[in-house]
């Protein structure tokens, strides 16, 4: 019999309990790690779901693969809706025993390597000798180092290990328009939906044309009301219907639930192989998303004057292509008007335009998207040696090894970080692989292996060139801005196939991370 190995038992904090940290805790319990931590901002799981109400709110990635690999579901919809998909992160987080564990309505405000006063060092007096500091609990390692959290409700936590689990698009922009102050009538951004206000009889404008206004118009302009879309720039829109399964065919599901592997199956190989081959440059699925996207547009708008202002002067796919069919017909309807004239200010009354003229409003929808690559920010994060995020992303250039790990973060993963293949495939799919990676190296920890994982600033280099030489051939390299690029207009996104960006997260190389 071989030796009797005592792995050790990290505690772990987790920040978010949205679709990507209730997995984090669902795996790491599955791993035998007991002293897990999450804390929540609001009220309720869901994340994205929870924060997005709109009109229309649906996600625009077959449900079947936009889902847990351990908990498939007996979807509604192609694509689901924001209720049910709410209701899907409610039922996984109440099964698998997430949400009892939930710190609700608790903002992380810090979190600082060591002790928390802010040198890094660890030793809780801020004179950097490296001393641990007794908080009350036996070290066998006595050098252990560990974050500090703290919260907006007094909280400190102590813990080996911090999950960053905040998403990426999650702070509302609200775009620089002089006299936005002004409006006289409601106005809200879309992830902030205000339910209180009747829309009945009321002239609505909507600002921004992005996937968001997209689903949200046709339903204005369906329920009647007189909407008036404010356009900068022209998006490309792949025509994906989403139909709704029959009772019938949801009620074999329920019977044979081993029967939802095959429509996973299906979808998980129609993204892969088409869509994120046609994004990162494959010319055959390449040529049908432009042929599909073209005929869309050539065929769903009627009028030639209308189509023309619907034209994108981009590429195909360069700003997120937008999925959608029900768009094209709503912005034909009598009571919908697009406007592609600039916007001079907004008024009390309404919308002046650059010609001068006024478009009168009652309701001021802001369509006008998120702070791109907020994640954890704006909480105060101080990594070794008082090293601050700042200090690494003041710049507007966002690194990471892997998309999880940064220099001067040691056992810190940032979940869905810069280099994740973002580009039209399920976030959820990519939390499951980049958890994976996470839970190797924690293992390593918990062998005594390592005590600080972090990547050196060479090998996050050398991602970074990895991931700037496979831009070329891709869409996001064409003539737009997007809310996928950094500073220096570089999308910050994995532009290989998913099976490399599987492979890619196999295993760690060596020389990747720091040895001292
Ligand atoms: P977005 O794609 O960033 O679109 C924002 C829109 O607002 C753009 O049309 C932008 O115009 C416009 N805008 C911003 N500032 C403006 C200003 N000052 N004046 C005029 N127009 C302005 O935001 P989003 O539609 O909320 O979507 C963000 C992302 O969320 C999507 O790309 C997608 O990844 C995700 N999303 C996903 C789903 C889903 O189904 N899975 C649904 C909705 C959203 P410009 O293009 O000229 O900048």
């Amino acid at each position: 019999m071989g030796p009797v190995t005592t792995l050790r038992d990290p505690s772990v904090l987790i920040i978010g309990a949205g679709a990507t940290g209730m997995l984090a805790m669902i795996r790491l319990r599955d791993a035998g790690v007991s002293d897990i931590t999450i804390v929540e901002k609001a009220d309720r799981v869901g994340g994205t779901w929870r924060e997005n109400t709109y009109p229309g709110v649906a996600c625009d990635i077959p449900s079947h693969h936009y889902c847990y690999t351990f908990e498939p579901a007996r979807w509604q919809f192609q694509c689901a809706k924001g209720p049910e998909l709410q209701d899907y992160m409610e039922h996984v987080g109440e099964k698998y025993g997430v949400t009892e564990n939930v710190r609700f309505n608790t903002t992380v405000t810090s979190i600082v390597y060591g002790d928390g006063d802010g040198d890094g060092d660890g030793d809780g007096d801020g004179d950097g000798d490296g001393e641990p500091e007794g908080d009350g609990q036996a070290r066998s390692d006595g050098r252990r180092r560990r974050w500090t959290v703290r919260t907006d409700r007094g909280d400190t936590f102590r813990v080996d290990f911090v999950i960053a689990a905040t998403g990426i698009l999650h702070h509302p922009k609200f775009p620089r328009i002089p006299g936005l102050a002004d409006f006289a009538g409601d106005t809200w951004h879309t992830a902030r939906w205000r339910h209180d206000v009747d829309l009945d009889g009321r002239r609505i404008g909507v600002i921004g044309t992005g996937s968001t206004a997209h689903q949200l118009i046709p339903e204005l302009v369906d329920a009647g009301h007189d909407v008036h879309v404010f356009q900068r720039t022209a998006q490309w829109v792949f025509p994906f219907p989403n139909w709704g399964f029959p009772e019938w065919l949801r009620e074999r599901w329920r019977r044979k639930p081993r029967r939802m592997g095959k429509w996973k199956w299906f979808y998980r190989h129609f993204i892969e192989q088409f869509f994120v081959k046609a994004t990162i440059g494959r010319p055959v699925q390449n040529f049908l998303l432009r042929a599909a996207t073209r005929a869309h547009l050539r065929f769903g708008i009627r009028d030639p004057k209308l189509r023309k202002k619907l034209t994108p002067s981009y590429g195909i796919g360069c700003k997120r292509i937008v999925v959608n069919t029900t768009f094209y017909p709503a912005i034909q309807a009598p009571n919908a008007h697009l406007v592609t004239e600039g916007i001079r200010r907004v008024e009390d009354k309404g919308i002046r335009l650059e010609s001068g003229e006024l478009v009168p409003l009652d309701v001021l929808v802001l369509a006008t998207g998120f702070h791109n690559f907020n994640y954890m920010r704006p909480m105060e994060v101080v990594g070794r040696g008082g090293h601050t995020i700042e200090d690494s992303w003041g710049d507007g250039r966002y690194r990471a090894l892997r998309g999880i790990l940064l220099p001067h973060f040691p056992n810190f993963f940032l979940m869905l970080g810069p280099g994740t293949p973002i580009g039209n495939n399920s976030v959820i799919g990519m939390s499951e692989v980049q958890m994976d990676f996470a839970l190797q190296l924690i293992e390593r920890w918990r062998r005594g292996d390592v005590d600080a994982i972090e990547p050196t600033p060479e090998a996050v280099e050398r991602f970074t060139a990895y991931l700037k030489a496979g831009l070329g051939s891709t869409v996001w390299n064409g003539g737009c801005q997007s809310w996928y690029q950094d500073a220096d207009g570089q999308p910050v996104i994995f532009p290989y196939s998913w099976a490399e960006f599987v492979d890619s997260m196999a295993e760690v190389k060596p020389g990747e991370l720091r040895s001292d």
